[in-house]
Formats: structure tokens, C-alpha cells, sequence
């Protein structure tokens, strides 16, 4: 990780114009050419998006990142943990060799710009779970899985017991993955995605018992509903996903007949239940470009893609499901400011908010992605 003082300083860059800053940061994409890769969240406000070279949701932005081999750095427009992801494939041991050593530098624009969900998960917390669960079962016939939006050492976790990552794009293969190999799954961060993945497979819910962390006794379980389970979901949530309520839904379908509604799997179960349709967010766009002109849909995800689907499809009538707007505040905070800051740094030399998984951690997080990409 460089030490070196940045030759710019960001406050320099709070008071310039939108216009200033985004011609600033195309003049280093010209300058910096293929050696350079922006990858933007669909969750990324308009400004900054459009200046990414490749965009997607976090399964799609994962799998870029290790298939690209030309460039020298990434500026991950996103949240921490993906940029992590980011840094552990592209600098996974064979490309490094492939490189000669040198790393790929990838750089997040605001080192705040966190997930409260993948907060929710501690290592200490899970290592804590894993032990209490290995006195009432046999945790060999636990597969660990956590979704994608969780730090480097939980993937970790998961990576040195032979267990895996997942997306919302992919977690039905996955847990069909690891049905096939062991008996229960233990599942974190996000219980929603989880429940929701494991009740369409039609697995009842008195078989998923809700781990609190911040209970001190097997999660807040019996002993006998642990040995019941076949999945146990940990107590976390995305606050904005978590927002979008089947009371929402009812009243958009009273004032629009024949609406559609598609939500996020982030989403509650009653959430899930009362849509038409859930999917990840790059499904969620793919439904709404296949969909015949005049279809009405109300969409329940961050606000920032509701909007650009909007714009994008003027063929088609879209609505934001809440009652009350409600951004992902983390994706936010990397803006123009922060971006152009970050990559004149880097073409100068002085790279800013790198983001570099010690060799440890990235090992073992990288057998669980791994198996993920290899999951289909
Ligand atoms: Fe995390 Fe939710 Fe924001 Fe996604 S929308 S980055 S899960 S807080």
C-alpha cells in the first residue's frame, strides 16, 4: 500500500463545478487509456456513472474484475467490500505472476463509503456462531456462505472450510451447490436473501432459525431447533431494501390495476411474497428491457437505478415503490469530487484510499469466490 503523501489534496476539489470535475477525470481516462479501469454499481448517481468503463451489479462487477488482464489500476465506484473483491481477483496469484509482481492498484474514492449490511457480521461474531454451533452439531455438515457484501475475512471464513460466496444473482445455484455436499448451510449476512432463496426451494421456515449475534446463547436458539435446521440465517439486513413493505405494494396495485411489481430479494419475505417478481438488480434491468412498451412497473430497489431505468425507458410507465425515498447512503458518497481526486492522484503517482487485502485474508477469501464463479 503506498505510503507516499498524495500530490493532490482533496479539498481543493469540493468547490470545483460539476462540469470542471467530469472534464478533469475524462482527460485522465485519455491520459491513462486501457491501463486504467473504472468500474461503477448500478447504485452510483448519475454523474459518476457515466463515467465508468464497465458497470454492473456485484456478481457482474466481480466476475470483470477477474477477467480483466490490461489494466494497472481500478477506481471502484461502489462500497468497500466490493472494492476488496475487486483487489483480491485482480490480483489473485496468477496474475500476479502473469505481471511479473506487480500489483494491480485498486482504489475506492471514499474510504467511508461502507455497507451497513456487510457491518452487521463481525469475524469475531461469526467465529463465535461457528463454535457455539459446533456443541449441538456437526459443523462438517455446515457449508458456510456469505453473501458478497461482506468484509474480506468473513469470505475468508468461508473460503478455509470449504464454503462459499454468493450474490443475488447466484444464490439459488449456490445453495443448490451446497445441498449437494452437506446437510445445512449457515448463511450471512442478510437474512432476507436467504429466506427468501431458501423458501422458493421449498424449505419450511421452522427449518431457518434466526441467529442474533447479540445473543449470548446459541443465537437466541434451542439446541433442538439448531439440530432442526437445514438453514440458519444470521440477523442482518440492508436498511434499504428492508424499507419497501407489502402495504407498499397494495397501494400501488389500487392505484394502478395490472401494475407490476418487482423487488429486490434484499427484501423482506411479506415484501417478496406480495411482488410479482424479485431478482438481483442486474435481473431487475433485464426485466424492464424485455418488457413490451406500455408496461407499468413499480420497482422496489435503490432509487439512483429506478430513476435511470426511467430515463432509459420512456417507452414504459416506472414507478419507485416506497412511500418515502430512501438512497443507499454509502454508494452516495462517492461522487465527482472524490473521483477526480482519486484518479489524478493515481495518474500522478501518489495513489489515494487504496484498497489492499493482506496475503492471508485474500488467499482463503479467494477459494470462496472461486467456487463462486465456478457455480453456475
Ligand atoms: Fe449495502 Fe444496502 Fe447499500 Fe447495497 S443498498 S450497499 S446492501 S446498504
Amino acid at each position: 500500500m503506498s505510503l507516499v503523501a498524495p500530490t493532490f489534496e482533496f479539498a481543493s476539489y469540493e468547490s470545483l463545478s460539476n462540469a470542471e470535475l467530469t472534464e478533469r477525470v475524462r482527460r485522465i481516462k485519455a491520459e491513462m487509456g486501457s491501463r486504467l479501469l473504472i468500474l461503477g454499481h448500478h447504485y452510483q448517481q448519475d454523474s459518476v456513472i457515466e463515467l465508468a468503463d464497465l458497470r454492473g451489479d456485484s456478481y457482474q462487477l466481480a466476475e470483470l474484475a477477474s477477467r480483466h488482464e490490461q489494466c494497472e489500476a481500478i477506481a471502484f465506484c461502489g462500497v468497500h467490500f466490493m472494492a476488496e473483491t475487486a483487489d483480491i481477483l485482480a490480483n489473485r496469484p496468477e496474475r500476479l505472476a502473469q505481471r511479473g509482481g506487480k500489483r494491480v492498484t485498486v482504489t475506492l474514492p471514499d474510504l467511508a463509503a461502507g455497507c451497513t449490511l456487510a457491518d452487521m457480521a463481525g469475524i469475531d461474531q461469526v467465529e463465535d456462531c461457528w463454535s457455539q454451533l459446533g456443541e449441538v452439531i456437526d459443523v462438517n455438515d455446515v457449508m458456510p456462505i456469505t453473501y458478497v457484501n461482506s468484509t474480506a475475512d468473513l469470505k475468508a471464513f468461508c473460503g478455509r472450510r470449504g464454503g462459499i460466496v454468493c450474490t443475488s444473482a447466484n444464490a439459488r445455484a449456490v445453495l443448490d451447490w451446497s445441498f449437494a455436499q452437506r446437510r445445512r448451510v449457515l448463511f450471512f449476512p442478510d437474512q432476507h436473501l436467504a429466506r427468501n432463496t431458501a423458501k422458493a426451494m421449498g424449505i419450511p421456515l421452522e427449518q431457518m432459525p434466526l441467529w442474533n449475534p447479540r445473543e449470548k446463547q446459541l443465537g437466541g436458539n434451542s439446541p433442538e431447533a439448531l439440530r432442526q435446521s437445514r438453514v440458519i440465517l444470521w440477523q442482518g439486513l440492508c436498511s434499504v431494501h428492508q424499507a419497501f413493505q407489502p402495504e407498499h405494494i397494495a397501494q400501488m396495485r389500487a392505484k394502478y390495476p395490472g401494475i407490476k411489481i418487482i423487488v429486490h430479494p434484499e427484501c423482506s419475505m411479506e415484501t417478496v411474497d406480495a411482488a410479482d417478481l424479485s431478482g438481483s438488480t442486474g435481473r431487475i434491468i433485464r426485466v424492464v428491457e424485455e418488457s413490451v412498451p406500455g408496461t407499468r412497473w413499480a420497482i422496489g430497489t435503490e432509487p439512483n437505478l429506478v430513476e435511470r431505468l426511467k430515463r432509459q425507458h420512456p417507452e414504459q410507465e416506472i414507478f419507485y415503490l416506497g412511500a418515502k425515498v430512501r438512497m443507499c447512503g454509502t454508494m452516495m458518497m462517492i461522487d465527482l469530487p472524490h473521483l477526480c481526486w482519486t484518479l489524478e492522484n493515481l495518474a500522478a503517482g501518489t495513489p489515494v484510499n487504496v484498497i489492499e487485502v493482506d496475503s492471508e485474508t485474500a488467499r482463503g477469501a479467494l477459494d470462496a469466490l472461486q467456487r463462486m464463479l465456478q457455480v453456475k
